[in-house]
C-alpha cells in the first residue's frame, strides 16, 4: 500500500493538500491518471494533476448538469450526447429518465473509463444499456462528423476536463458551431464551466463563445468542496427558451425544485465578471501541475 501526502495546486500559492493511498496511476497517451483513496472524500479521480471526481460530493455535479436541463423542458428530451464522461456519473443520471431513448457517449481516454468501471463502478452508469453508444474518440471530431451527417440531439452535456491538454479544441470556435448545428430546435447545451473564484475567466469564455452560436445563453451554479467551491454551468438553448423554471417533479440526493431555481441566483461578483469580461477569443488555458 502506498500512502502519501499529495497536493493539487488550486491557484497562486494555494493547494488542497490530501493524504492518499495511491490504487492505480498510468500515464495514458492523452493524460496522467491516478485513482486513490482518501479518508474525507473517499474514493477518486485524478488527471493531469486535478482532480476529476470523488465519491464524497460527485453527485451534485452529475445530478445539476443532467436534471435541470431535462426538467426544465416541457418537450421530452428524447437523444442526449455526452462528450467526455468517463466516470459514468452523466450516464448514470440520464439513464433515470425513461423518456429519453437515445444516449451517444463520446470519450477520447479508453484507459480512463477502463480504471473508472474497475475502481468506481459505483459511479458509472450502465454502459450495456441498449439505449448507450459508447465512441472512443475526440469529441470535436464527432461533432463535425455528426453535423455532416445530419445528426440531432435535444440534449448535449459537455463533461470535459478544464480547458487544458486534449480538452482545449472543445473551447474553441468552430467546435461550437458544430454544436449549435446538432441541437434539435427545442435542444440544450449544457457544460462545466470551472470555479469563478479561481478559474474566472473561464464561465464568461464560455458564454461567449455559446453567445456566437445560439440566441439564448444562461448561467447556473452548485457548490462542488471537492473542487474548493461554487461551479458554474453556462446553458444554451436553440430556441431561447430559459431552463431556470422546473416543469415537473424529481428529487435526488441534491437536485429538487427548489435547488433548480436557487441555482440560478448569482452573487453580484459573478455578474460583473460577465458584464466586464473582454473577450478576446483566447481559451483561458490553466496552468496545469503535474502529479
Ligand atoms: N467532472 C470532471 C470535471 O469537471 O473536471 C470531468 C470528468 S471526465 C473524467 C472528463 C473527461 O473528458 C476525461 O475522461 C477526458 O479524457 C475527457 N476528454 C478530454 N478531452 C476530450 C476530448 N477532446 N474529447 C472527448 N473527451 C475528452
Amino acid at each position: 500500500m502506498t500512502r502519501f501526502w499529495w497536493s493539487e495546486r488550486i491557484g497562486p500559492g494555494f493547494t488542497h493538500g490530501y493524504e492518499i493511498e495511491l490504487l492505480y496511476e498510468e500515464r495514458t497517451p492523452f493524460q496522467k491518471l491516478v485513482v486513490f483513496d482518501n479518508e474525507q472524500w473517499g474514493r477518486g479521480l485524478i488527471l493531469d494533476g486535478i482532480v476529476q471526481v470523488t465519491f464524497n460530493d460527485e453527485f451534485i455535479y452529475h445530478e445539476m448538469m443532467v436534471h435541470v436541463p431535462i426538467m426544465a423542458r416541457t418537450t421530452p428530451v428524447e437523444s442526449a450526447l455526452i462528450i467526455g464522461g468517463a466516470d459514468g456519473g452523466i450516464l448514470r443520471e440520464l439513464q433515470k429518465h425513461q423518456q429519453i431513448k437515445r444516449i451517444v457517449q463520446v470519450e477520447l481516454d479508453e484507459a480512463v473509463l477502463a480504471a473508472c468501471r474497475k475502481y468506481l463502478p459505483e459511479i458509472c452508469g450502465d454502459w450495456k444499456d441498449d439505449r448507450v453508444e459508447l465512441i472512443i474518440g475526440d469529441g470535436a471530431d464527432y461533432v463535425k462528423r455528426a453535423r455532416e451527417d445530419g445528426e440531432r440531439f435535444d440534449l448535449i452535456i459537455l463533461d470535459s476536463t478544464d480547458p487544458i491538454g486534449p480538452a482545449i479544441v472543445l473551447f474553441e470556435p468552430p467546435f461550437h458551431e458544430d454544436l449549435a448545428a446538432i441541437l434539435t430546435d427545442t435542444g440544450t447545451i449544457i457544460r462545466q464551466s470551472g470555479l469563478p473564484n479561481t478559474m474566472p475567466k473561464v464561465m464568461p469564455f464560455v458564454m461567449a463563445r455559446f453567445q456566437d452560436v445560439l440566441p439564448h445563453v444562461e448561467v447556473y451554479q452548485a457548490p462542488m468542496p471537492t473542487y474548493g467551491g461554487e461551479i458554474a454551468f453556462v446553458a444554451a438553448t436553440k430556441d431561447g427558451a430559459s431552463i431556470s423554471e422546473p416543469r415537473s417533479d424529481f428529487s435526488g440526493r441534491y437536485y429538487n425544485r427548489e435547488c433548480h431555481r436557487a441555482a440560478f441566483a448569482l452573487p453580484t461578483w459573478w455578474r460583473e465578471l460577465i458584464d466586464q469580461y473582454e473577450d478576446d477569443g483566447v481559451v483561458p488555458v490553466e496552468p496545469v501541475s503535474y502529479f
